[in-house]
C-alpha cells in the first residue's frame, strides 16, 4: 500500500498525515463504540501512517480523552510517533475561557490521555466566549503552559472564519501556531480558501475538519445533535418565463443566496433596481436536504459520497491535514483508500461534477455559532 502523504504544519515543524484521526466519534458522539472498536481504528491508523489524533474534554464529556488516552498507552506507541491535540475552554457543562480554568484544564486532559505533554492545544471554539477574553487572558495562559512544555504549540478553533482575523490580528506574532476550522472546507463550503493567504501570511498552520460535513455527507446521515437548523435554506430566484436571467445572483458570492433563517433577514437591496420579485419564483433549497441528496445520488450511481467528500478536502495542500472523525477499523480503512487512490488516480471528476451541482444551491452556505460579540 502506497504510504500516506505527510504535510507541513506552518512553522511548527511536524509533518502531519494528510489524513488526521478526527477522535470525537470515541466519545460516542456518533453513536456507540466498543474499547475493543476503538482500539482496532487507533491500532491500524498508527500501522498506516496517520500520525495525528484530535481530541477534547468536550467530546463525550471527557470520554474521548480517556478513550484515546487509553488506546495509546495499550499500544506502547513510542511518543515522538504521533502527534496529539487536545482542547480547552469548552466542557459538557459550557465554557470558561478563564486563564484559571485553561491552566487547570490542561492537567486534566494530560492525566486522562496519559501523557507528559500534548503537541498542540487548542482554545476550543472561542466564538463562544469573548474574543477580548481569548486574545487578552487565554492566549496569554496558554503561553505559559507552552512555557511550562505541557503543550508545545497553541491553536484557536472555531465555525466563524472571522474569529480566525479578529484574534490573529491582535495577538503578538507566534503566540497562537495553528488554526482548526471546520465544515468550511468540504464539497458544500469551501470559504476557507480565501483565508489561507492570510493564514500563510501570520505564519499559521492550518488544520481543516469535519470534511463529511460532520455526518451530512455520510449514508447514514447526521447525528441528532448537528447545528445546522433543519430550517436552514437557500432561496433561490428562478426566472417566470420571458423574465431575465439572474445574472447578478450568479456573479455575486453574496447575492447568490438570501438565507431565511431568522439569525438572516431576506435583503431585497441584493435584488437591484431593475429587478421585480414578481418575474420570478423562488425556490427554497433544504441544507440538510440537498446533503441527503448527494449522498443518495452518490448511492444510486454504486459509488460512495464520502469518499469524494473526504478527497475534496484532500485535494488542497496549502492545508496540513483533514481531521475526520473515525470509530472502526473499517472507516479507518475506507478513509485510508480514498487518499491513497486520490494520489495515484486523482478525484472522479465527473462524480464531483455532480455532486457539486447538487449540493450548488446551498453551496457554502454555513450556521450561525457563538456569541453576539461586543
Ligand atoms: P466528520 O465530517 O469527520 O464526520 C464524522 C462522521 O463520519 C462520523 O459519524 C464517522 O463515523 C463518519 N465517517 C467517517 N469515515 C467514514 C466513512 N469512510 N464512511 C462513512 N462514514 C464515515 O465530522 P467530525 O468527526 O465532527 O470532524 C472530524 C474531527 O475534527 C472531530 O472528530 C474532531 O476531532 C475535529 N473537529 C473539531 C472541531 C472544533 O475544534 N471546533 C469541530 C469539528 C470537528
Amino acid at each position: 500500500m502506497a504510504t500516506l502523504e505527510r504535510r507541513e504544519l506552518g512553522n511548527t515543524g511536524f509533518k502531519l498525515s494528510c489524513v488526521g484521526f478526527g477522535a470525537s466519534p470515541l466519545g460516542k458522539v456518533f453513536g456507540d463504540v466498543s474499547h475493543e472498536d476503538a482500539l482496532a481504528a487507533v491500532r491500524l491508523a498508527l500501522q498506516s501512517g496517520i500520525n495525528f489524533f484530535d481530541t477534547s474534554p468536550f467530546y463525550g464529556g471527557t470520554l474521548s480523552e480517556t478513550v484515546l488516552g487509553n488506546c495509546l498507552s495499550e499500544l506502547q506507541v513510542p511518543r515522538e510517533e504521533f502527534i496529539v491535540s487536545t482542547k480547552c475552554g469548552r466542557y459538557k457543562d459550557g465554557f470558561d475561557f478563564s486563564a484559571q480554568r485553561v491552566t487547570r484544564s490542561i492537567d486534566e486532559s494530560l492525566a486522562r490521555l496519559k501523557l507528559d505533554y500534548v503537541d498542540i492545544l487548542h482554545c476550543h471554539d472561542i466564538e463562544f466566549g469573548s474574543l477580548d477574553q481569548i486574545v487578552n487572558e487565554t492566549i496569554p495562559a496558554l503561553q505559559k503552559i507552552k512555557e511550562s512544555g505541557k503543550a508545545r504549540f497553541i491553536g484557536i478553533t472555531g465555525l466563524p472564519l472571522g474569529i480566525f482575523t479578529y484574534v490573529l490580528d491582535r495577538v503578538p506574532p507566534g503566540s497562537v501556531d495553528v488554526v482548526l476550522s471546520y465544515c468550511h472546507y468540504g464539497i458544500n463550503d469551501s470559504t476557507l480558501v480565501d483565508l489561507l493567504p492570510y493564514l500563510k501570511s501570520k505564519g499559521v498552520g492550518v488544520i481543516t475538519a469535519s470534511p463529511l460535513a460532520m455526518g451530512l455527507l455520510t449514508d447514514v446521515g447526521p447525528p441528532e445533535w448537528h447545528p445546522a437548523p433543519s430550517e436552514l435554506k437557500a432561496l433561490r430566484f428562478i426566472p417566470k418565463p420571458g423574465s431575465p436571467p439572474l445574472l447578478v445572483m450568479h456573479t455575486s458570492r453574496s447575492a447568490d443566496r438570501f438565507i431565511q433563517h431568522p439569525y438572516y433577514k431576506l435583503n431585497p437591496s441584493f435584488i437591484g433596481t431593475s429587478l421585480s420579485l414578481e418575474e420570478y419564483d423562488l425556490v427554497s433549497e433544504s441544507f440538510v436536504s440537498a446533503c441527503k441528496a448527494a449522498a443518495a445520488h452518490c448511492k444510486e450511481k454504486g459509488k460512495n459520497i464520502s469518499k469524494i467528500a473526504l478527497q475534496y478536502s484532500l485535494m488542497n495542500k496549502e492545508i496540513a491535514t483533514v481531521l475526520v472523525g473515525m470509530n472502526s477499523s473499517k472507516q479507518v480503512e475506507e478513509n485510508l483508500a480514498a487518499a491513497v487512490e486520490l494520489s495515484s488516480l486523482g478525484i472522479d471528476e465527473d462524480l464531483l461534477h455532480e455532486v457539486e451541482a447538487v449540493l450548488q444551491p446551498v453551496k457554502n452556505l454555513t450556521w450561525p455559532s457563538g456569541i453576539q460579540q461586543k
